[in-house]
């Protein structure tokens, strides 16, 4: 099965505009280097994980019929593209209420309702769900927003674990770390070179997450154009991943 990280990037992607330090130069000149902001899909499910303000970009990537869509929190860079769905009239979104409250209030101004069969399905935290899929969604700790949250997804006998934005709290955190421990893949923050407290993940403690689940593959994501360059954290992370945009990994 393919996982396509779409975006691997933090909220100002990369480059952020008026920005000249090494990796904003370096993105404006190799492209490759770029980072759009964060989202991920799930071809065999037809599964998106959070509609990124990049989506009318991504979806030139996948030109695929998104029937499911998964949203981590409410932040712009999570939820910003959600308007771009309108091309699907049939969709189900899925998230913890009050996640869902805010895109429920983006299709009322942006999209309309009248014509656009969008189902929600909040989910409560800690609770396994099947949807021929099944789902768990698990509260991270990531302030100033209220109520944000992570995924576990299982796919036949595949699990895959997407932290969405974190602080190094899901390091203590024993429910959640016996949910996603042996998963199949596990997509984490890694935002900044240092943890910020009840914000997201820095280099050390992304790898203590990595040590502590041992999932089969690790993917490290949303990273901030002020961390490390891409080659020195492949070099700190190893055997672990370091997302690029639209890399496909099989688990
Ligand atoms: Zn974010
Ligand atoms: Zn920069
Ligand atoms: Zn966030």
């Amino acid at each position: 099965m393919e996982v396509i990280i779409l975006g691997s990037g933090v909220y100002s992607g990369i480059p952020k505009p008026l920005c000249n330090c090494e990796n904003c130069s370096r993105a404006r000149k190799f492209h490759s280097y770029r980072r759009t902001r964060f989202s991920i899909y799930i071809p065999k499910i037809r599964t998106l994980i959070d509609p990124s303000p990049d989506l009318h970009y991504h979806l030139e990537h996948i030109n695929d019929k998104i029937e499911h869509v998964f949203i981590t929190h409410a932040h712009f860079d999570h939820i910003g593209g959600l308007p771009e769905l309108q091309i699907f009239k049939h969709i189900k979104l899925y998230g913890h209420g009050t996640t869902l409250e805010v895109a429920k209030d983006m299709q009322k101004r942006f999209v309309g309702e009248s014509r656009w069969n969008w189902e929600y399905f909040p989910l409560e935290f800690d609770t396994w769900y099947d949807f021929g899929f099944k789902v768990y969604h698990f509260r991270v700790a990531h302030q100033p927003i209220e109520v944000a949250g992570g995924f576990v997804i299982q796919i036949r006998d595949k699990r895959i674990v997407i932290t969405g934005d974190t602080g190094p709290e899901i390091l203590d955190d024993s429910t959640t770390l016996e949910e996603i421990k042996g998963a199949d893949l596990l997509v984490a923050d890694m935002t900044h070179k240092h943890s910020i407290p009840k914000a997201h993940l820095g280099v050390d403690d992304a790898i203590k997450l990595a040590q502590i689940v041992n999932a089969k593959k690790t993917v490290f994501a949303h990273i901030s154009h002020t961390n490390y360059t891409h080659e020195v954290l492949e070099d700190m992370v190893r055997p672990y991943i370091v997302a690029r945009d639209f890399m496909h990994v099989h688990i």
